[in-house]
């Protein structure tokens, strides 16, 4: 199927939320740099970035390692404006268009988000008018198209797509584990964009790093199968095998998994009706998992007052129910050095009005604080 923008071959997109970190923390700009290389070789060109991913570091090094060493026609950039996730004003989210093409020096973006629409966030962003101001970008040849990301229920995708019929495409959390997931409702949300023929840019196909190393009853049912391809691999097949997609984002970390979702994509096929079987059972047996489904996104934590390193501890809580040997006190202590405790959690909200999974963050942390010993 062709999609709306005219292209009709679905791609891999370098997601960059993830890139590697050096011992400090910040981001390692020599691997991130390799990791380019090896993306533009395979015939890979759309990169995403956004203004809040590693406090505009991100962005920075999508200017270091992509813009100053390859021609601008060589690639597609995608950055996106965030309105809610720091307080700001009207002038101040607009200003972040500006910041974002200083930090890139792109000289315009391919793609330009409203990013992460909610029910939540939503006024915002038309309190703000930042639907006229993406069309005004537009206009100026700032950016080529616009859309938004969604991390939100159908009823509302259908008003947003019905009030505002120009956008151009839609950023999606589509998973098979997510697929029939109420809460992320990404079939229903896909289906509704086809409806309005909006073209999708497919996100989290591996659910933040979750499907690329997934429970043992999922390793269980693709193993049998005695295929070689990798579980991210069945993820990502699963994705792109959709009709309509611009791109399928993968936020890699390091060279290992750009190789291995590179040749997943360039050896593409969609799956068959026996494969679509193996992601059936692997549906179930994600249903009858209870690990927390948190993606890692750290929207929660950006404006956390206790400094409560969320899904850290989340990580701690799964790693935990997956491994009795699992040293857990040591490694509760370890990530939330520092930083605030579960037990410190004052319950005021933020959290959860961020997280785009809605996950009950402040019953979680009730429920970890056993792990504080
Ligand atoms: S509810 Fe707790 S964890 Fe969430 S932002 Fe407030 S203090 Fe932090
Ligand atoms: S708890 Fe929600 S917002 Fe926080 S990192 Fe996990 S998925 Fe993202």
């Amino acid at each position: 199927m062709e999609n709306y923008l005219g292209q009709d071959t679905c791609k891999l997109g370098f997601g960059l939320m993830r890139l590697p970190k050096n011992a400090d923390g910040s981001i390692d700009i020599e691997q991130t740099g390799k990791m380019v290389d090896a993306f533009m070789a395979a015939g890979g060109t759309y990169f995403d970035t956004a203004y809040v991913y590693d406090s505009g570091k991100s962005e920075e090094a999508a200017r270091l390692t992509l813009v100053d060493r390859y021609p601008r026609d060589r690639y597609t950039l995608a950055t996106k404006l965030n309105a809610w996730i720091l307080p700001t004003d009207e002038e101040g989210a607009k200003r972040q268009f500006y910041t974002s093409l200083e930090r890139t020096n792109a000289g315009y973006f391919d793609y330009y988000l409203l990013h992460a629409i909610q029910r939540s966030n939503i006024q915002i962003y038309n309190d703000f008018h930042i639907w006229d101001f993406v069309r005004e970008l537009k206009e100026k040849g700032l950016i080529k198209h616009w859309g938004f990301s969604f991390h939100a229920d159908p009823e509302l995708l259908e008003e947003v797509l019905t009030e505002h019929p120009d956008a151009e495409f839609v950023q999606l959390q589509l998973n098979y584990a997510d697929w029939e997931n109420p809460g992320v409702a990404a079939k229903r949300n896909y289906e509704i964009c086809m409806a309005h023929r909006k073209p999708v840019v497919v996100m989290e196909p591996v659910k933040g790093g979750i499907l690329a190393d997934p429970i043992p009853g999922v390793k269980e049912v693709f193993d049998r199968s005695g295929s070689d391809i990798s579980y991210a691999g069945w993820a990502l097949r699963f994705a792109a095998g959709l009709g309509g997609i611009i791109t399928v984002l993968s936020g890699m970390s390091s060279l290992e998994q750009m190789e291995d979702n590179l040749k997943t994509m360039k050896t593409f096929r969609p799956l068959n009706e026996q494969e679509m079987e193996l992601i059936k059972a692997a549906q179930i047996a994600l249903n009858e998992d209870k690990a927390i489904p948190c993606t890692a996104c750290r929207y929660c934590t950006e404006g956390c007052p206790m400094n409560i390193p969320i899904p850290d501890i989340f990580t701690v809580a799964n790693r935990r129910k997956g491994s009795p040997e699992f040293r857990t006190i040591r490694e509760y202590n370890i990530v939330t050095q520092g930083k605030g405790r579960a037990s410190e959690c004052i319950q005021c909200g933020q959290c959860e009005n961020a997280c785009p999974q809605q996950l009950p963050i402040i019953r979680l942390l009730e429920e970890c604080r056993e792990m504080e010993g």
